[in-house]
């Protein structure tokens, strides 16, 4: 595939457009102004050409990687986080990270080069032949292919309207390679571009579906609000705020929704969670979905007694999906439409709505007291080796200290004990594993992180976790970005203790002992430090944050620390075997 140079403009070609030109315009006149991605083959001049009209172009050494961080991009900025790859292998890197915006309902868009239809419909053999457009379909919110260069507009606005409006998802757009050549008129081609006008529009709830939800309140005894990233991602947080304190409802906050309000706020139940979901008799949802990560709404969880039982609660359920509810167990006020308008709409009717009881809010405090006051014992505890909680008591100090500073977070003991341990004051501060649990997400959304806040950002990863992403620790780098990962090693998954029992190999589940992680960082210039004890960590995290400088700290972990599958071990067959 020939490359299209940018060349100085002769009278004549200075009348035409070419498809490379369009769909640049058509990202900037929608103030799409950053891209994720890796250049290649068809998409090199494009990476280019996008640099030179002022875009920002981030490259990375992985597709998986630059997705996830356009998703996590489109989360923080509720505009659709664009990635940008190569054909078949590059496209299937990318894909990983579509299905990840889609599942948990961040706007992206995966623009992807593509080989000849005429020969990939013919099944011909071309270079890096693939039907993409199909392929993506499955695990996309919409998908969309583009062929005639004039279209580039429409299938541009079309991606994005798909990508923010309703629940926001990712979308595919399938961008074949002679389409970059083809030329157009110029004024035909500036005529087709489409500015998109209030691509993701309110959606006012039915006054009917407030006044169920407010009669279903004023009847609670023991009311809960639980706050899920979708109420994150709706940029609502001064009058979700006003809910919850004109309310006096406690809340629980989900992962990605801790620091909406700060977990240090009086009404917030984090501390009492195991008290508060089976004990709460009308529970308002904004935002979260009743998913494994909420068991389902059902079980021992909430108070129920067997499989199917759940405690008796009654829901309410602010979405803005109109299919959500009823989704795992009936929902008793479904409230429709997009949180800020809900919210608002809640707010302006809520009257004399009464105080939850003194009884239902004196025992979750004197739950919360309880457990906070057993957590700040384990954390006083300086064991040698660390572990995670001398560790993460630093962590949650540095947190303290740089509230603005942005929180990544994967693994799955680093993940659990950071979520539990380490308090949020801001809201989307905090980005981590999300709905799937996965692994891999963490350099792509340091790299956005820093790009799109422009404030410090702290990795706490599994060693394990870390590995997924770890070569774009070039990258940030590069970019010389104020990134400061911390990586929890304990010699390998869950733990670094297993042994094969034949004695050949090492354990599955087990890495090199010792390992040196600073040093990777090193090798791109950036600082490296291995900490043995909490005050070097501390010292070390310190100075990453005032330096602004990429640090990786190779924080050494007690490699008994850790248990398997972290706090999901009910999901591991074999554990749940022996239960
Ligand atoms: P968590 O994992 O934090 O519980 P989920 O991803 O399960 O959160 O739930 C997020 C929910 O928020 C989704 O059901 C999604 O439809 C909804 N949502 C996302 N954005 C908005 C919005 N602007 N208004 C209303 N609901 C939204
Ligand atoms: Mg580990």
């Amino acid at each position: 595939m020939g490359t299209v140079e940018p060349q100085v403009a002769t009278q004549s070609e200075a009348q035409t457009v070419d498809g490379f030109q369009l769909v640049i315009d058509a990202l900037k006149l929608n103030g799409l102004d950053t891209i994720y991605g890796l250049p290649g083959i068809p998409i090199t001049d494009l990476t280019r050409r996008a640099q030179a009209a002022g875009l920002r172009v981030l490259s990375f050494r992985h597709e998986q990687n630059a997705g996830y961080a356009a998703s996590i991009a489109g989360f923080l900025t509720q505009k659709p986080g664009i990635c940008l790859t190569v054909s078949a292998p590059g496209f299937l890197n990318g894909l990983n990270a579509l299905a990840h915006a889609t599942v948990n309902c961040f706007p992206m868009i995966l623009i992807s080069g593509s080989s000849e239809r005429e020969i990939v419909d013919l099944q011909q053999g071309d270079y890096e032949e693939m039907d993409q457009l199909a392929i993506a379909k499955p695990v996309a919110k919409a998908a969309f292919r583009v062929l005639h260069a004039d279209d580039i507009g429409v299938g541009i606005a079309r991606a994005i309207r798909a990508a923010v409006s309703g629940r926001p998802g990712g979308v595919y757009l399938d961008l074949p390679a002679k389409l970059f050549a083809q030329s157009i008129d110029a004024a035909a081609g500036k005529n087709s571009l489409i500015k998109v006008v209030d691509a993701a529009p309110k959606q006012i709830p039915a006054p009917e579906s407030i006044k169920r939800a407010l009669d279903l309140l004023r009847s609670a005894k023991k009311p809960l609000i639980v706050l899920g990233k979708g109420a994150a991602y709706a940029q609502a947080d001064a009058q979700i705020k006003d809910l919850v304190e004109k309310t006096g409802i406690p809340y629980l906050p989900m992962s990605m929704a801790k620091g909406l309000l700060p977990d240090t706020h009086e009404l917030c139940a984090s501390a009492a969670r195991s008290f508060v979901l089976p004990g709460a008799d009308v529970v308002m949802l904004i935002g979260a979905r009743l998913n494994w990560l909420l068991s389902h709404g059902k079980g021992k969880t909430w108070g129920g007694k067997g499989h199917k039982d759940w405690g008796g609660q009654k829901f309410i359920q602010i979405d803005i999906s109109p299919q959500e509810a009823d989704s795992n167990v009936r929902i008793d006020a479904p409230v429709v439409g997009d949180i800020g308008s809900c919210v608002s709409a809640l707010l302006s009717n809520l009257g004399n709505l009464p105080k939850p009881p003194a009884e239902w809010l004196n025992a979750i405090n004197e739950k919360k007291t309880t457990n906070v006051a057993k957590m700040g014992e384990t954390l006083a505890k300086n064991p040698s080796p660390m572990n995670f909680h001398s560790a993460l008591n630093v962590v949650r100090d540095i947190v303290k200290a740089n509230p603005d500073a942005m929180l990544v977070n994967e693994g799955a003991n680093a993940l659990d004990f950071t979520r539990s341990i380490v308090d949020m004051y801001k809201p989307r501060k905090r980005i981590d594993v999300g709905t799937w649990g996965i692994m891999g997400v963490g350099m792509g959304y340091c790299v956005a992180a820093a790009v799109v806040t422009r404030q410090p950002v702290i990795a706490i990863e599994g060693d394990s976790a870390f590995g997924f992403s770890g070569m774009e620790v070039e990258t940030i780098c590069r970019y010389d970005l104020p990134v400061c990962i911390v990586i929890m090693n304990n010699n390998g998954v869950y733990k670094g203790t297993d042994k094969d029992p034949t004695g050949r190999d090492p354990a599955p589940t087990v890495f090199v002992k010792g390992a040196r992680y600073d040093k990777l960082m090193e090798a791109f210039g950036g600082v490296g430090v291995n900490a043995t004890t909490p005050a070097e960590l501390r010292k070390a995290m310190e100075e990453a944050i005032r330096s602004k400088k990429p640090t990786l700290i190779n924080a050494v972990i007690d490699e008994t620390a850790g248990t398997e599958s972290g706090r999901i071990t009910s999901l591991n067959p074999s554990a749940a075997k022996k239960k």
